[in-house]
């Protein structure tokens, strides 16, 4: 039988629209919208994804998932730190982890909140208590990454259906590149990571302000002459250890 892309129907509505004007930031502290990096992570890659019209299309009462997310998610619960990070309300956002995340990859979800959702659309990264050398962004709307041109990776828009994706496919290709440099190549920064992938394209996109901003663009998987088998590295951070020894 075919992978359908729309995973829920009009009863998905249901799970979130009670208290659909909620305000949450998952557990946060302070001067940070989420907690410090678990040492199970150790060094790890921290990758922040948008998820409405990055990872999956909600509108319509029905859910529809980005095709080969749980590729990627499996890859990300192995060798990342995984951030959501949405203007969407709490309710909503948590009621689609909950459908999409089988892998458990999403280690923190941020929702819309005063204390980062303001006047404009930019996700600011300062905000994760991260090394900003240590943060990949992949978003749909190049406002989001506004000032982190140099973290972020825009994504052509998804908007559901049941039409063959290969974005995410690209995505994980990409991010498997950026681990491998990483490790070979500790004192690079994200861009000069993102400068050699081959997936990955700066170019000037237009903004929702009027004006553009130069970013890297993700490219197609058949732009790619990477394996489509990953070789390396083979290391699993921490947590994924662990849980393969229990
Ligand atoms: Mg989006």
């Amino acid at each position: 039988m075919p992978f359908s892309q729309k995973i829920r129907g009009a009863s998905f509505r249901d799970e979130y629209i009670a208290n659909s004007d909620d305000f949450m930031v998952a557990d946060t502290n302070d001067a940070f919208l989420i907690p410090p990096k678990s040492p199970m992570l150790g060094d790890c890659l921290t990758v922040v994804l948008d998820l409405d019209e990055t990872l999956i299309y909600g509108r319509e009462n029905a859910l529809y998932v980005r095709p080969h997310i749980q590729e990627l998610l499996e890859f990300l619960a192995a060798h990342c730190e995984t951030v959501v990070w949405t203007r969407a309300v709490h309710h909503y956002a948590d009621a689609v982890i909950h459908q999409i995340d089988a892998a458990k990859a999403v280690d923190h979800l941020i929702c819309r909140h005063p204390t980062w959702c303001t006047h404009t659309n930019v996700k600011d990264l300062h905000l994760l208590g991260r090394d900003l050398d240590s943060i990949i962004i992949f978003e749909n709307t190049p406002d989001c990454i506004r000032g982190f041109e140099g973290n972020g990776v825009l994504v052509e828009d998804y908007t559901g259906g049941e039409l063959e994706d290969t974005t995410l496919l690209s995505v994980l290709h990409l991010l498997r590149e950026v681990v491998d440099t990483r490790r070979r190549y500790p004192s690079l920064s994200i861009s000069e990571c993102l400068a050699r992938a081959q997936l990955a394209q700066k170019q000037h996109v237009p903004t929702d302000e009027g004006d553009s901003i130069q970013c890297y663009c993700l490219g197609r998987m058949e732009e790619t002459t990477a394996p489509l088998h990953w070789r390396g590295p083979q290391q699993h951070c921490a947590r994924l250890s662990t849980l393969l020894q229990s």
